[in-house]
């Protein structure tokens, strides 16, 4: 009688005792996530919070105060130096990025420059754009692989009809760039001056090259550089029609706010081009 009391006691002390080693890792368990919940919300909130107030330049000192922003304009990237005004080194290509992330600057995209001239939106104080004309092939081979290694932005406006792979891209490296973020945008459909071309024919220019480079991007274009910066009133009225948001022209200068936005300057960039003149041109 006495041994089986022994038995049972010890059988429901051994109950007991493994309720409380379940209770103590139930709490343990709770304990743990309530604190991954809470950590997780933070950090959401800290999200939500930087996006309200500096939206993609987190830490960058903001305005949407009128500056002028430099938009630079190359065209070639090419492997050596050559003194050709379409060509720029791929090694002073280099030097002008560092020079411009050394002093500070943001390179933002032509749709964060369109937000700021026409939207209201807020870009860093330090802003510049690199824009590279015409689709030459070393955009790809020399220029992309620059622009990923430092990290910056830039905007290649596409002869829709000239990608063949031999001195222009391939529509697939096209795609590939646009994918991995830079702009691609229009430089017509093959490269005529529109000034010299009628209403209808400018107005084809515009609208084939918007359609192919959209059917190829999958994404929207919205921007236009002119061919050799020729444009006359009918091209203002025709870009406008064909549904493009900006045009740039190669008149030298800054983009203001309250500036036509179908005739926006640029600061072409050649081999003569040094980090001097970077910095100058910045300041
Ligand atoms: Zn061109």
């Amino acid at each position: 009688m006495k041994r089986r009391k022994n038995t049972l006691l010890k059988g429901l002390i051994i109950v007991i005792i493994l309720t409380i080693i379940s209770l103590f890792t139930y709490q343990i368990k709770n304990n743990i996530k309530g604190e991954s919940v809470q950590t997780s919300t933070n950090e959401n909130l800290d999200l939500v919070k930087n996006n309200n107030e500096e939206g993609p330049f987190n830490g960058t000192e903001v305005t949407d105060e009128d500056m002028g922003v430099i938009v630079l304009g190359y065209h070639s990237i090419g492997n050596e130096f050559k003194k050709d005004p379409l060509v720029v080194s791929k090694d002073l290509f280099r030097q002008h990025l560092q020079a411009i992330k050394d002093a500070g600057y943001t390179t933002i995209t032509l749709q964060q420059l369109y937000d700021y001239l026409y939207n209201g939106a807020k870009i860093p104080k330090k802003s510049v754009v690199i824009t590279l004309d015409d689709g030459y092939k070393d955009n790809y081979t020399n220029a992309f692989p620059i622009l990923k290694e430092l990290k910056m932005n830039a905007t290649m406006f596409i002869i829709a009809n000239y990608l063949d792979g031999g001195v222009y891209m391939l529509p697939s490296q096209v795609k590939e760039m646009s994918d991995y973020g830079i702009e691609i945008e229009s430089h017509t459909f093959n490269h005529k001056e529109l000034s010299t071309l009628s209403y209808d024919d400018q107005l084809k220019q515009l609208k084939d090259s918007k359609t192919k480079l959209e059917n190829l991007t999958g994404k929207s274009i919205n921007f236009v550089a002119y061919p050799s910066g020729s444009y006359n009133e009918d091209t203002l009225k025709a870009v406008k029609e064909a549904g493009y948001d900006m045009a740039f022209t190669v008149k030298k200068g800054q983009a203001h706010k309250g500036d036509n936005k179908y005739k926006l300057n640029r600061v072409l960039v050649d081999y003569t081009y040094k980090q001097r003149h970077i910095k100058r041109n910045l300041k």
